[in-house]
Formats: structure tokens, C-alpha cells, sequence
């Protein structure tokens, strides 16, 4: 029985698409146009590239991120980073993020990217970051211009298997007033503990800066450990192996271990990517996906993109699989949202704003809208 549209589900959805939402965990490299990443290669002689045709390589993306092979989905990073290595192309891809982000109905994001990535034609890395924030704040005007306003805060990434991790904190750390709001670490994790990154996690805390770090996708419970114990994380990327200390009795009640129960009791949050969380293996499949049961848990879950390109995806996209797949309404949409804003690395009061001036009045009318709908169609109920 439907008891209140908040609840109803699945939301239609273009409701979703209207709705506000908070996205935390997105890559600047994941996330080109097909057909940018065509002109780019272009212009710059970038000839590696499996096709010119836009549609064929937007499938291209999808199906090598699909495949299983590692090799595989590590060359479509090949080709987005191979195509971003100028001003200008880095420039172009932030803004084009930016109104990609705001069109689907972001309020805020937080995008981040792996300046060492970008230096094969000489750029050096303060280069890099200037030119990704300019990017990203002339994607905010024409976002605003275009009635959709965002925000964009960056992180910047260092990449566990290298030794660069110090030297790119500082850099988060130089450019924390420009727009940069904290700092990850991203890349093969088994063999490649967070530890390894220790001198980065310490300055950054003496510096009472922010961090997350990507722990617990393909590797379990001693990464999340080694990212939250002995690094000092704020939030995790992804998380999703948490699961792993959690156990559910005959009786069907949930018995959390101690590491499970720490997240939980403070309030941790989870950067979880549903589709491609299923891409890597870290989850068999949306309708297992652990944030179920994590959220039925009350565990701190966001929802989020990881790499729209790849994934063939955007928020909307999530979270009108996980309305159809868990039956969550307006309600759980909502909290989900609320909870990435709690969780950003931009100061309280401007999360606060967020979720008292446009969060929550805009959720409370699409309810109103989704009520309208329900009586006038009664029959669809
Ligand atoms: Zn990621």
C-alpha cells in the first residue's frame, strides 16, 4: 500500500532527474564525451584511438569496462588521460564535466583527478591544477547561465602504486583556497596497502586537511582497516567489502565485527558507485549490491558515479536502478543526498545551506508533484 509519494516507488523517472543531488565520487578522466575525446584526439595527433565514430566508441568504453579484463579497462583510461595532456583539452574536459554534472541535476560535486597523469607533453603539475579549476569554474557560469547552478569542489588524486603521494598533498594543501577541497588515493590496491602512503595522510592531517582513500573495492577488510586506523580517513572510496564483517545470523538479524561497527558508529561514509562496483566485481549485481543492506543498517551510504564514461552512467542513472531495484521512494533518494552533503569536504555552514536552500525544498516539492501525479492516476497505484 502506498502510504505517502515520499514512499512511493519506483520514481518516475524525470522526478529524478529534477531531484537534487550530491555526487562525491567521480573521476575527471572517467567521465569525457565520446565526441570530445574524437576532437581532441585530432587536434593533439592522438592516434591510438579503437574508433572515430562517437557511438562506437561511447559502446567501445562500455563494453571494455564490462569485459572482465583489466588490461582492458585500463586502456580506455589510456586513451581519456592520452587525450587530456594540453591546457586546453584539460580545460575543455572540467567545463564539459561541469554542465554534464549540473544538467543531470547535481547541486554539488566533487570531482577528482591524478595530476601526475597529466605531464607526458611537458605541462608541469600547478599547470595542470590551474587549468582543471579554470575549467571547472567556467562550467559553473554556463551552469548557472543555463538555470542549473553547481558547485564543484576538487580532489586530487595521487596514485598508490607511485611514490608522489607527499608531494601531491602539498599541492592539495597549496591550492585549498583555489577550489581543490581535499585529497584520494586511487590505483591497484592489493599489494599496494594505504600504508605505503603514510608521509601523505600525516602532513595532510597536520595541515587539517581533508582526505578519503579509496580501500575495500577489490581488496577487503585490512585495506578499509589501514585507511581508517592508520591513516586517518575521512570517508572511504567505495567501502564496499565492509560487508565482509558483517554477519547475518539464522534468525536473520545482522551481527556487525568491530571494524564493521566503528564505520557505522562514526559515521564514516561510504563513496558507493553501484554500476561500477558491478563492472570491477566488487558486487555481483545492482540487485545484491551491499548498500541494501547497509542502508537498512543505517550506515553512512552516498550514492555515486566513479567513471560516467566507462559506466555508461550519471546519477540519475543510479538511483533509478537502486528505486527499482530496492524500491527506495523520493524519501530514500533524499537521504542518500543528504547524506553526501553531510559528508563533502567543503566547510558546515556552505553543506548546510545546501541542504536547508535547496536539498530539502526542492525533495518536499517533487513530493508534492509525485502526490499530484498519484491522484490524478489512482488507478496506476
Ligand atoms: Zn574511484
Amino acid at each position: 500500500m502506498v502510504s505517502d509519494a515520499g514512499s512511493y516507488a519506483p520514481v518516475p523517472l524525470d522526478l529524478i532527474r529534477r531531484a537534487p543531488k550530491v555526487l562525491l565520487h567521480d573521476h575527471l578522466d572517467g567521465g569525457l564525451r565520446p565526441e570530445t575525446i574524437i576532437e581532441l584526439a585530432e587536434q593533439d595527433g592522438y592516434a591510438a584511438l579503437p574508433t572515430h565514430d562517437a557511438d562506437a566508441l561511447d559502446a567501445w568504453f562500455r563494453e571494455a569496462a564490462d569485459s572482465g579484463s583489466l588490461e582492458r579497462y585500463l586502456e580506455t583510461f589510456a586513451h581519456t588521460v592520452g587525450v587530456t595532456q594540453t591546457a586546453d583539452a584539460l580545460r575543455r574536459v572540467a567545463r564539459e564535466a561541469a554542465e554534464d554534472l549540473a544538467a543531470d541535476g547535481v547541486v554539488y560535486a566533487e570531482v577528482r583527478f591524478a595530476p601526475e597523469l597529466h605531464i607526458e607533453k611537458g605541462l608541469d603539475e600547478h599547470q595542470i591544477v590551474e587549468e582543471v579549476l579554470a575549467g571547472f569554474a567556467e562550467g559553473q557560469r554556463l551552469a548557472a547561465a543555463a538555470g542549473h547552478p553547481i558547485r564543484i569542489g576538487v580532489l586530487l588524486t595521487a596514485i598508490r602504486t607511485a611514490t608522489h603521494s607527499r608531494r601531491i598533498a602539498e599541492l592539495a594543501v597549496e591550492y585549498r583556497d583555489h577550489g581543490v577541497v581535499g585529497f584520494d588515493i586511487a590505483g591497484a590496491e592489493a599489494g599496494f596497502p594505504p600504508t605505503r602512503h603514510l608521509d601523505a595522510f600525516e602532513y595532510l592531517r597536520r595541515e587539517n586537511a581533508h582526505f578519503t582513500i579509496h580501500a575495500g573495492e577489490a581488496f577487503g577488510l585490512p585495506s578499509i582497516w589501514e585507511a581508517l586506523q592508520w591513516c586517518g580517513a575521512e570517508r572511504l572510496g567505495h567501502g564496499v567489502r565492509i560487508v565482509d564483517d558483517i554477519e547475518i545470523g539464522a534468525d536473520g538479524e545482522a551481527r556487525l565485527g568491530r571494524l564493521a561497527e566503528f564505520v557505522r558508529d562514526r559515521r564514516i561514509p561510504l563513496e558507493m558507485c553501484p554500476s561500477s562496483n558491478v563492472q570491477t566485481g566488487a558486487a555481483e549485481s545492482i540487485e545484491r549490491h551491499p548498500i541494501g543492506m547497509l542502508r537498512r543498517l543505517g550506515f553512512r551510504v552516498t550514492v555515486n558515479t566513479d567513471n560516467r564514461l566507462m559506466s555508461g552512467t550519471s546519477m540519475t542513472h543510479e538511483m533509478d536502478l537502486l528505486s527499482h531495484a530496492f524500491g527506495y521512494g523520493l524519501n530514500d533518494l533524499q537521504w542518500f543526498t543528504i547524506n553526501a552533503m553531510k559528508s563533502a569536504f567543503i566547510p558546515f555552514d556552505e553543506r548546510l545551506a545546501l541542504i536547508n536552500e535547496r536539498i530539502k525544498p526542492q525533495y518536499t516539492a517533487l513530493r508534492a508533484v509525485l502526490a499530484e501525479r498519484m491522484t490524478e492516476r489512482p488507478v496506476l497505484l
